[in-house]
Parts: structure tokens; C-alpha cells; sequence
């Protein structure tokens, strides 16, 4: 018993108090800041997915697998800042533009320059949404030709540290069972069927929630011959939470924005 005691005290508190402030290792890469520096001869093809834009300079989250690179070889250009709050209902909001002057050192800047934070349009959540699923949202998730990344970081979500259930959002095994579903990976010919199966077994109201880069956009593999993404394209996206793989307090955050009030 005493030994037990003191184990419990020698780990200390193991959840996440405040998972709204909580602050990630400085290996992290979150929300990226870009400055209003010209850069010259920047590499059209560098960015292994698309996800810059040069004219003008952004950076589609979307689309960007998180790689770093374009910080690495433009710092005064790019910097990737430890904000993990990157979910938003607005597609275009994850297209980051130039939004500071300049780059005081490695993660420091004019915070109050940065106009680049993502955040969810509450005008835009349908109502009932707010009404039915604040306090209680089931969730079915379907890696549609995912990596294990994202599925593996899901899973962290209701591990003891991260503890989503606290807020009453838990994955269920049946679409029956489920308010919506989160789909990972980049959505394989041989998983689009069984998407739209799993989907229709979802009573309504429903949302979809889109997790990770591959999700979004298909990532690496948009251009990929064996993916199929009718499913994006027909039915309306709750909710866009991006990464590669999207970090547990992402998804969290989206989800508590998706269903905080107005
Ligand atoms: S970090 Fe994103 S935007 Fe930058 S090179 Fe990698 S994929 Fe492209």
C-alpha cells in the first residue's frame, strides 16, 4: 500500500489539466508563421506536396505534411510555432498567408502582428450540432488507406494524459452507435465504398470530420491513381483538423471548438 502510495506521488498529476493551455515539446511543429520578407529563387518544387503557393507566398495546411523543410531552408521566411490549435470548419482558413514583418529570433516574433491563427466560424456550425452532441458526441472512425499515424494519435486522445472521454467524446465500434465519423488516410479506391457504407449507417444528424493532411487533401498521395475521393466531394466537412500526424490536443481542441455555444 505505501509503495503504492508512493509511486502514485512520485508520477504526479498524469492528465492534462487544461487541455485549451496546455504547452507541446519544441520538437513539435504547429501553426506556421510566414514573414512578409522577399525571399529570391525560392524552389518551386521543395514543397514535396504543393502546399506553398509563391504568388503570393502561403502555405496550404491542407496540403503540407509538416516536414519542415521550407523553415529550414527560408528561416526568415518560415517558422513553425508550437500552436496546436489548427482546427477549423473554413477550408480556406488553413491557408496560411504572410502575416508578420519579421522574425526576432528562433520562435520569438511580434505576436501582435500574427492575423495567421485558425479558428472555427461559429456562425457556420449547424445548429444542431451545438444543441445535440456539447456534452456527449460518439464518434466511428474509418482509416480510409491511412498510415497508422493519425489512427495511432486518436488513439492517445482518450490515453490517461489527453483523457477526450472527460468531455464526453468517446469512439464507439459501430457507425449505429456513432453522431459522426472521423476519417483518416487518403481515402483508397478499396476504402471509398466502405466509407460511404459506414456513413449511411450513421443516423442524422451527423458530422464528418476530416484528421490529418492525407484526409484533408490526400497528401503525398493526391495524385495517386488508386485513391478516390468522391466521398470529400459529395457531402459537406464539419470539420478540418490538419497535421501529419495530427497531434491528440489538435483534435481536441477542434472538437470543443466545433461544439462550444455561439
Ligand atoms: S513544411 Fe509543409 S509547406 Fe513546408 S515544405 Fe514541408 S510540406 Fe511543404
Amino acid at each position: 500500500m505505501l509503495d503504492n502510495l508512493k509511486i502514485m506521488w512520485h508520477q504526479g498529476k498524469q492528465f492534462i489539466p487544461n487541455v485549451k493551455t496546455a504547452e507541446v515539446p519544441g520538437i513539435f511543429r504547429g501553426r506556421p508563421v510566414i514573414s512578409t520578407v522577399a525571399v529570391e529563387n525560392f524552389p518551386k518544387d521543395l514543397c514535396p506536396t504543393g502546399a506553398i503557393n509563391l504568388n503570393p507566398f502561403s502555405i496550404d495546411l491542407g496540403r503540407c505534411t509538416f516536414c519542415g523543410e521550407c523553415s529550414v531552408c527560408f528561416p526568415q521566411k518560415v517558422k513553425f510555432t508550437k500552436d496546436y490549435k489548427l482546427g477549423t470548419n473554413c477550408r480556406e482558413q488553413l491557408i496560411i498567408k504572410e502575416s508578420v514583418a519579421n522574425f526576432t529570433n528562433e520562435f520569438n516574433y511580434e505576436f501582435g502582428d500574427d492575423t495567421s491563427t485558425i479558428e472555427i466560424d461559429r456562425q457556420k456550425v449547424r445548429n444542431e450540432i451545438r444543441k445535440i452532441f456539447s456534452g456527449s458526441l460518439k464518434l466511428r472512425q474509418v482509416s480510409a488507406g491511412g498510415d497508422n499515424s493519425c489512427e495511432l494519435e486518436l488513439n492517445a486522445s482518450d490515453n490517461v494524459q489527453f483523457d477526450i472521454s472527460r468531455f464526453g467524446i468517446e469512439f464507439v465500434a459501430s457507425p449505429r452507435h456513432a453522431d459522426g465519423v472521423v476519417i483518416t488516410g487518403p481515402i483508397t479506391k478499396n476504402m471509398a465504398t466502405a466509407l460511404e457504407i459506414c456513413y449511411n449507417a450513421i443516423p442524422e444528424p451527423k458530422i464528418i470530420i476530416l484528421a490529418g493532411t492525407d484526409a484533408i487533401s490526400g497528401g503525398i498521395f493526391a495524385d495517386s491513381p488508386e485513391i478516390d475521393r468522391t466521398f470529400i466531394k459529395n457531402h459537406n466537412i464539419d470539420l478540418y483538423l490538419p497535421g501529419n500526424p495530427v497531434h491528440p490536443l489538435t483534435f481536441i481542441n477542434g472538437i470543443l471548438g466545433l461544439l462550444s455555444p455561439l
